[in-house]
């Protein structure tokens, strides 16, 4: 099996190295990840200047190349190098992508795009709470999902989230709660205004999301799909004159 790896925090995130660790267990692994942290660029691609890879030295020993763009471009990269591949995974994020932040999260949006191009994708983001993570824990559980979703029928892109302390794993859907848009003030050193756009979740998660089963300390695993029409009212539309 050959596995292309991306993500969004960059080719020396620690994170990308333990995914490469673990998924070379199931095949031939090849990365391509920003030369630069790309958080919350969500599925951006980059189409007013050239793209260009290079080959980085990495020391795990993964053949690995950095890209000039973001995580969405780099799988476009990296499955235009390979010719082709029969999984992409995407992180390991530093920091959760649970419920709205599917929205901006360029980790799941590295996994989009190789299901945009034709293969099977999974995301994978943990916790953090400040500490260097280590991945000891998680290690096992990320095998776990990626010999599971390789067998048989699964589905197309799944994210995964990993807590500090999994006690187990389990199937969730996207929380999906109202946010206040919070906007932080400040001024910089040049005493220029300034601001920070912090969201806030405003209610509790509802049991079986994503978020809920992090609360819980479980693996949560939240199948996606591409499509983004609301097909229950698209149903209801259609028994209306237009
Ligand atoms: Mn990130």
């Amino acid at each position: 099996m050959r596995i292309l790896i991306s993500n969004d925090d960059g080719i020396f995130s620690p994170g990308l190295v333990a995914l490469a660790e673990v998924a070379s267990q199931f095949g031939d692994v090849v990365i391509f990840a920003p030369d630069f942290e790309q958080s919350a660029v969500g599925h951006a691609i980059t189409i007013r200047r050239p793209l260009q890879y290079h080959r980085v030295k990495m020391i795990s020993g993964f053949e690995a190349y950095r890209v000039n763009g973001t995580p969405a471009d780099c799988v476009a990269m990296g499955l235009y190098h390979l010719g082709k591949a029969d999984l992409v995974l995407s992180g390991i994020n530093l920091g959760s992508n649970l419920g709205s932040d599917i929205w901006h999260s360029g980790t799941v949006a590295a996994a989009k795009q190789g299901v945009i191009l034709g293969v099977q994708a999974i995301a994978f983001s943990q916790v953090v709470n400040g500490s260097e993570p280590t991945y000891d824990l998680q290690k096992p559980y990320i095998a776990r999902v990626i010999e599971m979703l390789t067998r048989g029928d699964q589905p197309r892109l799944v994210n995964v989230n990993l807590p500090l302390e999994p006690a187990g794993i389990c199937w969730t859907h996207q929380s999906v709660r109202q946010y206040n848009g919070k906007v932080v003030e400040g001024q910089d050193a040049n005493g220029r205004q300034l601001y920070w756009f912090a969201a806030t979740p405003l209610t509790n998660p509802d049991e079986n999301s994503d978020r809920w089963a992090i609360d819980q300390n479980l693996v949560s695993m939240t199948p996606i799909r591409m499509s983004l029409t609301d097909d229950a009212w698209l149903e209801r539309l259609n028994q209306r004159a237009v």
